[in-house]
């Protein structure tokens, strides 16, 4: 029976109120420079804690998103036109924020003929030319499999491609019905292809079963994904797909390890785990993890 109310939800997934001074200095940003963030957008449980760190996830190409995923509270309908002076503020907004890591997202944008991966490219540079140092992660759309987009935002250049799987296969249906698990794992395979970091998000908790998840890391890892992050589903409003469990720490403590044992180069697990929650802390993790292992196999080689 999948769980419906509020009173329910159990204690480990009580997250930090959002309020404070760096809280309200995220807000003010956000609002001068006209921007959306997936964390208001999708009702966030962890806008408290990540706003409090001077963190947030900007959410490009309009508020209205041309899809209706059965989990997102992300509006649909028709988005307004392209805004092309969008690039050049959330470049303005990341170096005022001073981030050393910028995750930028993007609503589904179906209705443009490029999919939105020009506004996409010209974000990254943007971001890249304003902040040479900060590193670029961005969680796309599957541009509907049009890979021509897809080479668009790679050739800007950014540090980590992301794109979420979400779910698994059988649940694809209900949970994204206008895309396709084997386009998403095509995007993150075409992405490796070229040489980027690849990173991808599963919801726990949403109606799937055990034997499907691990069926869906081992399909991640044989296309060498390089980071997994798995969170709990929460029912943004009555009109999304309910909670089908609470799927405990322990639980999510032993995906983590069955990430990393199926080879994984990092995995972050835990209930209130989502696509970009401490993402600046994973990539630095393993940015210099990669690095660790490339100086220990050159020294290898030195001593052959
Ligand atoms: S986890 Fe991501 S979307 Fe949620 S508040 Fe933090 S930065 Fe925003």
């Amino acid at each position: 029976m999948p769980v419906s109310s509020e009173e329910r939800k159990p204690a480990w997934l009580k997250a930090k109120i959002p309020g404070g001074p760096a809280y309200a200095k995220v807000k003010t940003l956000v609002d001068k420079n006209a921007l959306h963030t997936v964390c208001q957008s999708a009702h966030c449980p962890n806008m408290g804690e990540c706003w409090s760190r001077g963190t947030a996830t900007i959410m490009i190409l309009g508020n209205t998103c041309t899809r209706s995923c059965g989990f997102c509270a992300v509006d649909t309908g028709k988005p307004p036109t392209t805004d092309w002076a969008e690039p050049a503020r959330v470049a303005d907004a990341v170096r005022i924020m001073g981030l050393k890591h910028a995750v930028i997202t993007s609503v589904a944008r179906d209705d443009l003929k490029d999919g939105g991966s020009e506004i996409w490219a010209r974000t990254i540079r943007a971001v890249r030319h304003a902040n040479p140092g900060t590193h670029i992660e961005v969680l796309i759309p599957d541009f509907k499999g049009h890979w021509e987009d897809l080479d668009r935002v790679l050739d800007a250049g950014p540090d980590i491609l992301n794109h979420n799987v979400e779910t698994v296969p059988r649940l694809h249906k209900q949970v994204r019905p206008q895309a396709k698990y084997e386009r998403s794992l095509e995007m993150l395979q075409r992405a490796k292809a070229r040489g980027f970091v690849t990173k991808t998000s599963i919801m726990l908790g949403i109606g799937e079963l055990e034997d499907e998840v691990d069926l869906v890391l081992r399909d991640l890892v044989a296309i060498e994904t390089d980071i997994l992050t798995l969170g709990q589903y929460l029912r943004p409003t009555p009109q999304h797909l309910p909670v089908d469990r609470w799927v405990t720490p322990e639980e999510f403590g032993r995906w983590k390890e069955r990430g990393l044992a199926l080879g994984f180069g990092m995995v972050e697990s835990a209930p209130l785990v989502r696509s970009s929650y401490h993402a600046d802390e994973q990539s630095a993790h393993y940015i210099m993890n990669k690095r660790q292992s490339r100086s220990s196999m050159e020294s290898q080689v030195a001593v052959v």
